[in-house]
């Protein structure tokens, strides 16, 4: 209790009404109350003093601290009120929902690389007029075996382990039986197809083969076919998929089905030509094989070899895939792995 305060009551008071209208919160409201109008406060010391003073001056002086002790009760109740709303405020404000916040995004799935990479593919030879062509899983050892000119001592029967579901049913070692299905749907008219899928083998699960596996083969048979065309259509392909300055080249190769054969090679993506570790040093990259469609499977179809002539490619999805992204292990992509899976989004 300050001798100001006793000399003049009115200037305390206008001080504490000052400091109670900067009061914002609850604590610092109940802070002032103790201050000022609790039994410890400020009011009640000023009433202690009326006794002490002389008889006269106690009249004025008690009503002068009565007018304060109202007018700051009456200013504590609205400013009661004033702090009530303001943590009101606050509390919704604290709840609330921000609605123009970025909202978390949800975790998507995306297409497998094995599946973008075929409609990649799908997507560039259909640009050129290939329909896309979907044949069975499950085929005659017929189709997928001796219409493609391998009867059953063929020795290339050997390059393909085999699992029989019946006698004489296969899971298809490869999609060439399509190409059956197809030239018997259009013979004797011209046919564009691509034949995309996935195949099945008997083999050993290692980092360089699985059981399954997928392969796209192109198929175009025509009065006017040659191999100049399968050149063409390999190099335009090439071109779309791995860059407008591709080259390829053919060598050389076997296939029952075709006749020629050969084997399709591009440049090496990684190392452009000047030869790496992922081309053996050779500067290219084997991505197809291809050639003539063999008279006999060309007859298999219903088409007369004398008026028609075919060409047809193939290639592994995976083995390119691999080729192309120098990866070493073909079990990576049947593993569902995702942080394997991810890295080709
Ligand atoms: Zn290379």
């Amino acid at each position: 209790m300050s001798a100001e305060a006793t000399q003049d009551v009115e200037a305390y008071a206008s001080r504490a009404l000052a400091e109670l209208e900067a009061v914002r919160d609850q604590k610092a409201l109940e802070a002032w109350y103790r201050a000022h109008l609790s039994p410890s406060g400020t009011i009640t010391t000023l009433r202690k003093r009326i006794g002490s003073l002389p008889p006269e001056e106690r009249k004025p002086f008690g009503a002068r601290v009565n007018t304060a002790a109202n007018t700051l009760k009456d200013a504590f109740e609205r400013q009661k009120q004033v702090v009530e709303n303001l943590e009101l405020e606050r509390a919704i404000r604290r709840e609330a929902v921000d609605v123009t916040l970025p909202s978390r995004p949800l975790p998507t799935g995306g297409l497998h690389p094995i599946t973008a990479a075929i409609r990649e593919i799908e997507r560039v030879f259909n640009a050129m007029g290939f329909e896309t062509f979907e044949s069975p899983h499950a085929e005659l050892d017929e189709l997928n075996f001796e219409l493609l000119n391998m009867p059953p001592a063929h020795p290339a029967r050997d390059m393909q382990d085999t699992f029989y579901i019946s006698e004489c049913a296969v899971l298809r070692t490869h999609t060439s039986p399509g190409q059956i299905h197809a030239m018997r749907k259009y013979a004797p008219g011209p046919l564009r197809v691509i034949l995309p899928g996935r195949c099945y083998r008997h083999e050993q699960v290692t980092p360089r083969s699985e059981m399954q596996f997928h392969q796209v083969e192109g198929l175009m048979v025509g009065p006017r076919v040659r191999l100049s065309d399968l050149k063409g259509v390999l190099l335009a392909f090439a071109r779309q998929v791995f860059g407008k300055n591709q080259q390829i080249r053919l060598r050389g190769s076997y296939f029952p089905f075709t006749e020629p054969s050969v084997e399709a090679d591009i440049r090496c993506t990684l190392c452009g030509g000047e030869g790496c570790r992922v081309c053996k040093h050779t500067g290219w990259l084997e991505i197809a094989g291809a050639g003539l469609v063999h008279p006999t499977v060309l007859r298999n179809g219903g088409y007369d070899p004398s008026v028609v002539r075919g060409i047809a490619f193939g290639m592994g999805v995976e083995r390119a895939f691999m080729l192309l992204h120098g990866i070493t292990d073909i079990r990576h992509f049947f593993q569902n792995d995702l942080r394997f899976l991810r890295q080709f989004r």
